[in-house]
């Protein structure tokens, strides 16, 4: 087999999503062995992945801040964002959650679903308070991993 992008060169590996040919040089192109076009791909799945948690994140902050606001009955800054910032984390708490539950759960009758909905909102609640700096960070860090793809996808 030869490279997708170098039909000289000998493929050494194959893209891990569609299966075409690289060269070594190709293969080390990225962290892991991705043709241009799957990591294009990607990189906009995680774009759209990214700017959702995002948004959810600004929606909850802004939830928990109004919250805090409404429930004094008198305008709270430090006190809006510090309520602000733990509703803000129960979307990662919620889609952390979701990576670890087993679908088991699925088949639960309806007071199932009810006391697992609850439970599980809790936990994001606390798993939240711990995720959201971890979770800020990540996004900070593949922000400026995207910007270098989409970059390197201009030039190339
Ligand atoms: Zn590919
Ligand atoms: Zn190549």
């Amino acid at each position: 087999m030869k490279c997708a992008n170098h039909p000289e060169s000998d493929a050494v590996g194959t893209c891990v999503d569609c299966g075409k040919g690289l060269c070594s040089e190709c293969l080390n192109q990225y962290e892991f062995p991705i043709c241009d076009s799957c990591n294009s791909v990607r990189a906009d799945g995680e774009k759209k992945e990214l700017t959702k948690n995002i948004a959810l994140t600004v929606l909850f902050f802004a939830i928990g801040f109004y919250f805090a606001n409404s429930s004094a009955g008198s305008f709270q800054l430090v006190g809006g964002i510090v309520i602000g910032y733990l509703f803000a984390g129960i979307p990662w708490g919620w889609s952390f959650l979701n990576k670890i539950t087993p679908s088991i759960f699925l088949f639960l009758p309806l007071i199932g679903w009810v006391i697992y909905f609850f439970i599980k909102g809790i936990l994001s609640f606390f798993i939240g308070f711990i995720a959201l700096p971890i979770k800020l960070f990540q996004i900070y860090r593949d922000s400026q991993r995207l910007k270098g793809v989409s970059q390197s996808v201009n030039i190339g």
